[in-house]
């Protein structure tokens, strides 16, 4: 059986990050939220089989992040 990756966001912090499905929980790097990989709870914005597809989409999605966050910051 293939494993499945999960993206999903902290719900604290809304930083992104990724864990294997089946796992229960996965800390925040950023805000060191214990995150339930539980998909009621959190949001998953992508799913994968693959490992490096996972951290493709990613570092895809924090760019994105990133740019909107920079976009925000202009505002002040
Ligand atoms: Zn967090």
């Amino acid at each position: 059986m293939k494993d499945l990756y999960l993206v999903f966001m902290c719900p604290r912090c809304g930083s992104l990050r990724y864990a294997k499905e089946g796992q229960k929980t996965a800390r925040c790097f950023k805000c060191k939220y214990q995150v339930p990989i539980n998909p009621r709870r959190i949001k998953i914005v992508y799913k994968t089989d693959s490992r490096e597809q996972a951290i493709i989409a990613l570092q895809k999605l924090k760019m994105k992040q990133g740019m909107k966050e920079e976009g925000q910051t202009k505002l002040f």
